[in-house]
């Protein structure tokens, strides 16, 4: 009587469910069959050209994932967004200088300027559909690995606003720029990696693009105009 009465029910079920994936298409399951991939998301710190070539790279390679970057500057272009004193240009010829799936064969000269640089970056950046994973003008203060969760909880301020905000991710790749020091504690990290600790962090500090006056006694007495080479004053010669 009772298995009959239970068949009766998961009938009823069963017609139930058909009606309803007639009508809304099948429905999502939260239950997930062992090893299926889970989303991930992925933050960036800087849209430089190592920025740049994440997204790229990424697109390559992943399909289920979210990415972010978090960039200070109101543009992208890092080094040659920033670095602007006359004369500025890079050492290694144009030719080679250049990322090779994007190739530029108009550079005006072998070594050219930070602005055409830059130029070549933000045209990359604009026809290769990049904007929407970059967030200018927010600075990452701190990336904290929460060993118990599995993910790394960053801090994020807002420069234009001023307020602060907690992002996550299971990964956080550091494109923020030529460390000065060997500070930088880490730059690509698994959540399984077994040598991080509870709460360790990915210090941000001491970067070529944090630049800093040199310590020079009497230096900000001087009378006239101080520059430096990373904050050129426009238009002063
Ligand atoms: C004058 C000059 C000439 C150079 N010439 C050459 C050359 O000829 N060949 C060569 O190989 N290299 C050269 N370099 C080195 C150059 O820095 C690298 O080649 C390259 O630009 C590095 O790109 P990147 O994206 O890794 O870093 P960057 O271009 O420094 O970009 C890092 C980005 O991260 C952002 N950022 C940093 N910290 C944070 C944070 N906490 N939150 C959010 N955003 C952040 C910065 O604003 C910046 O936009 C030169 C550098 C300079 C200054």
């Amino acid at each position: 009587m009772a298995i009959s009465r239970l068949s009766q029910l998961s009938m009823q079920l069963r017609n139930a469910e058909d009606q309803e994936r007639e009508q809304n298409g099948p429905a999502e399951s939260s239950y997930k069959p062992l090893r299926a991939a889970s989303k991930i998301r992925i933050i960036t710190i800087g849209a430089g050209a190592s920025g740049l070539n994440v997204i790229r790279t990424l697109r390559k390679h992943l399909t289920n994932y979210e990415h972010v970057i978090y960039e200070k500057t109101p543009k992208v272009g890092g080094t040659w967004y920033e670095n602007r004193y006359p004369g500025c240009k890079c050492d290694i010829q144009s030719h080679n200088y250049q990322l090779s799936w994007k190739p530029n064969r108009g550079w005006s000269s072998s070594f050219s300027p930070a602005e055409e640089i830059e130029t070549y970056l933000c045209h990359l950046y604009a026809e290769e559909d990049m904007q929407n994973h970059v967030t200018l003008e927010h600075e990452v203060v701190g990336a904290y690995w929460k060993e118990n969760s599995g993910h790394w909880k960053v801090k994020i301020k807002n420069l234009k606003t001023g307020n602060s905000f907690e992002d996550h991710c299971e990964f956080v790749l550091n494109a923020s720029g030529v460390p000065k020091g060997v500070n930088l504690q880490f730059t690509l990290v698994w959540p399984d990696y077994g040598a991080l600790v509870e709460d360790s962090k990915a210090d941000m500090g001491d970067h070529a693009s944090h630049w800093q006056w040199p310590e020079i006694s009497g230096l900000h007495e001087f009378s006239g105009t101080l520059v430096h080479s990373a904050n050129w004053t426009e238009g002063f010669d």
